[in-house]
């Protein structure tokens, strides 16, 4: 079943035109990757899902709903969750503080303990105030504030930015979990060896335009796409 369906969207920030008729579909429990270099148009694609800054052409369905033009507490309410590049955790509130106020903005919540099962590293941090968190627990907390709302499309807008390589491997590893949960993942990267180990299909952009799509063995062999488009050499 499809549970997100993009197609051929134009989104702008005032008279500058991002993304180009950009579309892409994700089925039920599929994680899937947005490929694509710095400024190729992937926060702009998961802005464009949340009704941030919505499209100007295209359509955005969700479950079989039309969602564009809706607001982004609208959207949210709907299932879909973003974790944005940036984080946005609550920096003076504890760890336990963040996810229990998550908890609580939710219709339907999972229990706050099952996300301290999920990260472990959070259990021994209850107490810590979150700005006092590594970047790497800040974004383990950032995925548990969303997770604990129940979503049923997760969008996690490079996770690994920014994490020094051995906190992008634990990341990975607690990923790994999360994917195999009953959630449906749409994951932008420009880590693409991170992308690979959690998606199974891929779609790489490149100046606000879909320019390949496929399965992550295609992507992986397709050394001119690594080449052009992604952070490979
Ligand atoms: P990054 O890793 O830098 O976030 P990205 O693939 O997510 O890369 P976007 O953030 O979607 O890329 O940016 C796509 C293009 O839109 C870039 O050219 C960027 O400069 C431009 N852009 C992003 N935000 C704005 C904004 N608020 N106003 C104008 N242009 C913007």
């Amino acid at each position: 079943m499809t549970v997100l369906d993009i197609d051929g969207i134009d989104t702008y920030y005032g008279n500058s035109h991002v993304l180009h008729d950009v579309s892409l579909t994700l089925a039920e429990g599929e994680v899937v990757a947005l490929l694509g270099r710095n400024g190729a148009g992937k926060t702009t694609t998961m802005r464009s899902i949340m009704g941030v800054t919505p499209p100007r052409r295209g359509e955005i369905t969700y479950r079989g709903e039309d969602i564009v033009g809706k607001a982004p507490n609208e959207i949210n309410e709907r299932g879909i969750n973003l974790v944005p590049e940036d984080r946005r955790v609550f920096p003076t509130l504890t760890v336990h503080e963040n996810i229990v106020l998550a908890h609580k903005l939710a219709a339907d919540p999972r229990p706050v303990e099952e996300m301290y099962e999920l990260f472990p590293v959070l259990d021994g941090l209850r107490r810590s105030n979150a700005q006092n968190l590594s970047g790497g627990e800040q974004q383990m907390l950032a995925v548990a504030r969303a997770l604990v709302q129940r979503p049923s499309l997760l969008l996690l807008d490079e996770p690994t930015e920014g994490l020094a390589p051995v906190i992008v491997d634990d990341l990975r590893t607690m990923l790994q979990d999360v994917v195999e949960q009953d959630v449906t993942v749409l994951l932008s990267e420009q880590n693409v060896t991170f992308a690979f180990d959690l998606a199974t299909r891929g779609y790489v952009i490149d100046t606000g335009s879909i320019v390949f799509e496929g399965s992550i063995e295609e992507i992986r062999e397709r050394e001119d796409l690594l080449e052009q488009y992604l952070a490979v050499s």
